[in-house]
C-alpha cells in the first residue's frame, strides 16, 4: 500500500478519495487549481448595488441512491428542497465540499500541469498562479513530491494530457469519456418574478432555471436565479464571450418570464465540462504497478453522487480493501 498519495482535484471525487485513504492511515495531499474546494459543487458570491448575492452555479440539487452519499449529505447538514429526495447544501452548496475537506490537507490555487517521475517517486509540476480568465503562463513555478502514488480526480478531458506522459494506455481509455458543456447565467432581480421556483422549459436555449433564493437558509429577500443553457445550445455557443452568452440567455429567460425587470446583477459562467454524456463504465481506474489512478463522476454517471462513489472506490482499492 502506498504511504503518500497526491490527489489532483479537490472536487467531491478527490475529497472522497482522500477521506477514504485517510481512514486507512494513508497520508494524502490534495491540489486544486481553484480558490476553494468543491469543483462543480460551487457557489458564486457577488456584491452589486450595495447588496450581496449568492448563486449555486454548478450542481443544482443532489439525490442519494446509496448509503454512502446519504451519509455524506447528512454529515454535511444538507437539507431538503422542492421535490422528494432533492437535497441542497446549507447555507449554500459549497458547504458540502467544505465539510468534506475538514481535516484534510488541501493546497488551493495549485494547478498541476504535469505528472513526472516514476512509480514510487512521482512529482507534480505546478503552473504559475493566475487569475480567472488569465492565460496559462508557459513557465511552471514549482514542483511537489515525491509521492508513492498519484490520483487524478479531475474531469476526464483534463486528465488525458496529464496521463499521456506517464501512462499513455490510461490516457487512451479516458479519452473515450464525453462530457457536455453548460453555459450558466446568474441573475438577481429587484422584485419577485411571477414564475415557479423551478422550470425545465422545452424549445428554449434554457434547459433549466431555478429560483436559487428559494433554497433553505438563503436570503429570501433577494430574487436570485440560476439558468442553464441546454447541452445542445451550450455546445453550439461554447466559444461566445461571457457577455454574449449572458445577453442571449437573459433574452431567452425574458421570453419565458413574459418580460423581466432590469437585473441588479447578471453574469455568465462557462462550464466546459459539466455533465457526463458517455461514462467510463467502471467505478475508477487504478494501475497498481505505476501507482497511478483516476476517479470522478465521469467514471460512473452525470451526478454528484457518482463522484463521491468513484473517489471512495479508488481510495478503497489503493488501500487494498
Ligand atoms: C452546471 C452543472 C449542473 C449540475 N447539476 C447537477 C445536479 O443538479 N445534480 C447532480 O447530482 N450533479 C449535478 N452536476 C454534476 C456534479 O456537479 C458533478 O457530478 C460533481 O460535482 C463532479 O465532481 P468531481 O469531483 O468528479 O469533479 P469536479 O467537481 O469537476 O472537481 C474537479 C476539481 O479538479 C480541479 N482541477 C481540474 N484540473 C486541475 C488541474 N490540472 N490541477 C489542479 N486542479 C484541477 C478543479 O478545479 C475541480 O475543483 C452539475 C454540474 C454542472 C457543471
Amino acid at each position: 500500500m502506498p504511504r503518500s498519495v497526491a490527489i489532483v482535484g479537490a472536487g467531491l471525487a478527490g475529497l472522497s478519495c482522500a477521506r477514504t485513504l485517510a481512514a486507512h492511515g494513508v497520508e494524502t495531499r490534495l491540489f486544486d487549481k481553484g480558490r476553494a474546494p468543491g469543483g462543480r459543487l460551487a457557489t458564486r458570491r457577488v456584491e452589486a448595488e450595495g447588496r450581496a448575492f449568492a448563486f449555486d452555479h454548478g450542481a443544482q440539487y443532489l439525490t442519494a441512491r446509496g448509503a454512502l452519499f446519504r451519509a455524506t449529505l447528512e454529515a454535511s447538514g444538507a437539507q431538503a428542497w422542492q421535490a422528494d429526495g432533492w437535497h441542497v447544501g446549507v447555507p449554500r452548496m459549497s458547504a458540502i465540499p467544505r465539510a468534506l475537506a475538514e481535516g484534510l490537507e488541501v493546497a488551493l490555487a495549485r494547478e498541476v500541469v504535469a505528472v513526472e517521475g516514476a512509480a514510487g517517486a512521482w512529482m507534480l509540476r505546478h503552473a504559475a498562479p493566475r487569475r480567472p480568465g488569465q492565460k496559462q503562463a508557459d513557465d511552471t513555478v514549482e514542483a511537489s513530491g515525491p509521492f508513492d502514488a498519484v490520483v487524478l480526480a479531475i474531469p476526464a478531458p483534463q486528465a488525458v494530457p496529464l496521463l499521456r506522459g506517464p501512462a499513455p494506455h490510461l490516457a487512451r481509455v479516458v479519452e473515450m469519456v464525453r462530457i457536455a458543456p453548460c453555459w450558466t447565467l446568474m441573475a438577481a432581480f429587484p422584485s419577485r418574478l411571477a414564475l415557479p421556483d423551478t422550470l425545465r422549459p422545452e424549445g428554449s436555449p434554457i434547459g433549466w432555471a431555478a429560483r436559487d433564493s428559494s433554497k433553505p437558509a438563503r436570503d429570501a429577500a433577494t430574487e436570485c436565479w440560476v439558468m442553464q443553457g441546454g447541452p445542445a445550445w451550450s455546445r453550439e455557443h461554447l466559444e461566445l464571450r461571457a457577455e454574449e452568452a449572458q445577453a442571449a440567455l437573459l433574452t431567452a429567460f425574458a421570453e419565458l418570464a413574459g418580460g423581466l425587470p432590469a437585473p441588479l446583477h447578471a453574469s455568465a459562467h462557462r462550464w466546459r465540462y459539466a455533465l457526463v454524456e458517455q461514462a467510463l463504465g467502471a467505478p475508477c481506474l487504478w494501475e497498481p504497478a505505476l501507482g497511478l489512478g483516476a476517479a470522478g463522476d465521469w467514471c460512473i454517471a452525470a451526478r454528484a453522487e457518482a463522484a463521491v462513489e468513484s473517489g471512495a472506490a479508488l481510495g478503497a482499492v489503493i488501500a487494498g480493501r
